[in-house]
């Protein structure tokens, strides 16, 4: 029997974790949406006895997501945030974190809101690299927390670097990869011990779950992560499990159209006389494009870009927009754009997110799977008309009058 393992992404995406049900010979996964699971006597459990410990459809989505990870164990949980939170639950009380302070601003609320209150620490560093990272070790610290390319302003992480320090100081490295999902970047086979996603985003890919998950290298992780996604209640529901596997089938296609235009978008914006800086990995001048070649398989479709907003009204900006629609989440077949500033990284305090470079000027784009010529002039347009009013000072813009 062919090892689906050993297939190419596009296969394993298609073929992993696929259930014909033995009734009907379904092609696709069916949705077992049961809570529980007869016996067949006293001492013979059936293969799973209750959903939140385990459920066939949920089974089928890990399956495919271990081979597409390359991984020795992967679960499937509620949110993206469920997933973040589940690796952290790995640790206790006096346990020490190494992060990046540009992070996603849930990530930020969970760590200084929430665990930080209940005894685990956190250095929160200008830059993941290797330096800072040796002088903010401590006795205690557990885990390296990783996001590359960071959110909102895709910095590149060197992977293989931390994981070195990380290996030689026997502390855990966890990396959140929603940004570039298994397809374009495998931080397991660089060392990484942990992967989260929030599969709410490219790995379902069509704006209609909310989802995570999580990637152990080993099977001893595997074995902690299960017991914490079981004790804890943070299982994925049989219907967005089987949601996020079917958006994963077409995931390959997807990536290559997502990155297809973020470089056109970037490149445009790069020329552009009302645009300041453009942030993507792709573009040769990014301070991480060397790292990100080495260790990316392609660039994906996040970018950000800084408006200049002494002349362009981000307001009457975002209302131009007709293909692009302003919202938090990104990865979805459908254009989106935002403010990180007021909208997906407004849980970091202000100082914290001036000092991360997220300030009001900063747009993220999450490029779709559109026409890039749509797309590219549908931004230039939106782009002229804000800069066209009398009225050109830039306008705070809060969340609440978006
Ligand atoms: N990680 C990153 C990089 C994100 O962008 C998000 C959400 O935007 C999350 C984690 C949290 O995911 P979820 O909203 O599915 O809980």
């Amino acid at each position: 029997m062919t090892d689906i393992k050993k297939a190419q992404p596009e296969t394993m995406a298609v073929h992993s974790g696929v259930y014909v049900d033995a009734q009907y010979h379904s092609v696709t996964t069916p949705i077992y949406p049961s809570s529980t699971f007869a016996f067949k006597g006293l001492g013979e459990p059936p293969p799973f006895d209750y959903s939140r410990s385990g459920n066939p459809t949920r089974q089928a989505l890990q399956e495919n997501l271990c081979a597409l990870e390359g991984a020795a164990g992967a679960f499937a949980v509620c949110s993206g945030m469920a997933a973040i939170h589940t690796v952290m639950m790995l640790l206790g009380p006096g346990d020490h974190v190494i992060c990046a302070r540009e992070l996603y601003g849930g990530s930020h609320r969970l760590f200084t809101q929430i665990l930080a209150k209940r005894g685990i620490t956190f250095s929160f560093l200008e830059r993941l690299d290797a330096a800072s990272i040796e002088a903010a070790f401590q006795p205690q610290t557990r885990l390296i927390w990783i996001e590359t390319p960071t959110n909102p302003l895709l910095n590149i992480v060197d992977i293989a670097a931390v994981v070195e320090i990380a290996q030689k100081h026997k502390v855990l490295t966890a990396l959140d990869n929603t940004f570039l999902t298994p397809l374009l970047q495998r931080p397991l086979d660089l060392g990484a011990d942990l992967v989260v996603y929030s599969t709410t985003k490219y790995l379902n890919g069509h704006s209609d779950v909310v989802g995570g998950a999580i990637a152990a290298r080993t099977k001893a992780l595997a074995e902690q992560l299960y017991f914490l996604v079981n004790a804890l209640g943070l299982g994925s529901a049989p219907f967005d499990a089987w949601l996020v596997l079917r958006g994963i089938k077409t995931l390959p296609q997807r990536m290559k159209a997502h990155e297809r235009n973020g470089a056109a978008l970037a490149t445009f914006l790069t020329s552009h006389p009302l645009v300041k800086r453009v942030y993507y990995p792709g573009l040769p001048e990014h301070p991480g494009h060397d790292v990100a070649c080495r260790q990316q398989k392609g660039f994906g479709g996040m970018l950000s870009f800084e408006a200049d907003t002494t002349k362009v009204d981000l307001k009457r900006f975002f209302g131009a927009l007709e293909y692009f629609k302003l919202s938090v989440s990104l990865g979805g077949v459908e254009s989106l754009i935002e403010q990180p500033w007021s909208m997906s990284h407004l849980a970091m305090p202000e100082a914290e997110r001036r000092a991360a470079g997220i300030t009001e000027a900063v747009v993220r784009v999450s490029a779709g799977i559109e026409a890039s010529e749509d797309l590219v002039g549908d931004l230039k347009n939106a782009l002229e008309y804000a800069a066209s009013s009398d009225s050109v000072a830039y306008k705070n813009v809060k969340a609440d009058t978006l």
